[in-house]
């Protein structure tokens, strides 16, 4: 798989492989013209040529870049009888590599970003309390309460990363049992109708009778789970939520109907990319992390399902997991 070109000492080609080929575009008549006239790449020139000019009894290695590709050049010197007498370079195609390297590093870049922020936030709030800023108890009770809230969305998305790690992981181990879709949406839904009561919203559910299927209990809850935090933290006060689980062709339906702010069009595929949150003036104070849903499309990924968002006509959103 590796590209292998060899020179003499005076730069002329000498031999090839079809990697080396097929990387540099070489034409057939290449053998014994000098290598700058038949290879395009100017840092691999370099890098051969200095070997032999300088005569240099050493391995040189350069990431370059071909065809919006990235590959690992190493140039090495032929030595016989300690006299250098050629050039071998070859070409490591690392594109993968290198892409998932730059994915990570753009990971970690946004990771401590939003880290950064609240953390920020907290050391501000901290020092008005410090410099005795607050005139009195409440005021230093609204601002400790001001600053709790952003140690939750800390950890919240401490939680979000850890979750994503999991999901990320080759090593997570699924306990793959049958399970009973309906009962678990009920449980989460019992878990969280006091938050949906906080904003008076009124949590309807429609539970068909539907087949067990074979998922990780964990799994199905997180999924479930952000789904209906997003369907109440996103809702107006006094909305409601509808859920609704059905058969669906081959498919089993999971869909959580909102009645809140909705989603603008030109959003609704980033959404499910990490961090991206909408920003306008209605999102403006709600706190999130913009992870849940990339969780989301992990796990109904996972299982070779399919998630969907529209929005209601009425306004609100609508999402549709098909597993
Ligand atoms: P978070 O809610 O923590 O910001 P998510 O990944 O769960 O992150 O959601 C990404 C973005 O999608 C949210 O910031 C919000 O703008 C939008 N969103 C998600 N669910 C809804 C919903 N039910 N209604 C309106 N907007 C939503």
């Amino acid at each position: 798989g590796d590209g292998v070109l060899v020179v003499n000492k005076s730069g002329k080609v000498v031999l090839y492989n079809c990697a080396a080929r097929r990387i540099l575009n070489l034409q057939d008549d290449c053998l014994d013209k000098p290598m700058k006239e038949v290879v395009k790449n100017d840092t691999l020139i370099e890098m051969v040529t200095s070997l032999l000019i300088k005569q240099k009894k050493m391995v040189l290695s350069q990431e370059i870049h071909i065809d919006n590709r990235s590959y690992l050049a190493n140039a090495s010197p032929v030595v016989d009888d300690g006299e250098i007498i050629g050039a071998v370079a070859s070409l490591k195609d690392i594109t993968k590599l290198r892409r998932f390297s730059d994915t990570k590093s753009a990971f970690l870049n946004m990771v401590s970003h939003e880290i950064r922020s609240p953390l920020g936030i907290i050391e501000g709030y901290l020092d008005l309390i410090l410099k005795g800023i607050a005139k009195d108890e409440a005021q230093t009770k609204d601002i400790i309460r001001r600053a709790k809230i952003r140690a939750q969305t800390l950890r919240q998305l401490v939680d979000d990363l850890l979750n994503l790690a999991r999901m990320e992981s080759e090593k997570v181990k699924r306990e793959l049992v049958p399970v009973d879709l309906p009962k678990i949406i009920l449980e989460v839904v019992e878990f969280y109708r006091d938050k949906a009561e906080e904003k008076n919203i009124k949590v309807n559910v429609s539970l068909e009778k539907v087949p067990a299927i074979l998922m990780d209990r964990n799994d199905i809850i997180l999924l479930f789970t952000n789904l209906l935090e997003n369907a109440i933290k996103y809702n107006v006060k006094g909305g409601s939520i509808n859920i609704y689980i059905k058969e669906e062709g081959p498919d089993l339906c999971l869909r959580v109907e909102d009645t809140g702010i909705g989603i603008p069009p030109e959003s609704r595929e980033r959404i499910f990319d990490e961090f991206y949150r909408v920003k306008n003036e209605k999102t403006r104070r709600i706190p999130g992390t913009g992870l849940g849903l990339s969780i989301v499309r992990r796990i109904v990924k996972t299982y070779q399902g399919e998630i969907k968002v529209d929005s209601r006509k009425k306004g609100g959103s609508i999402f549709s997991v098909y597993l």
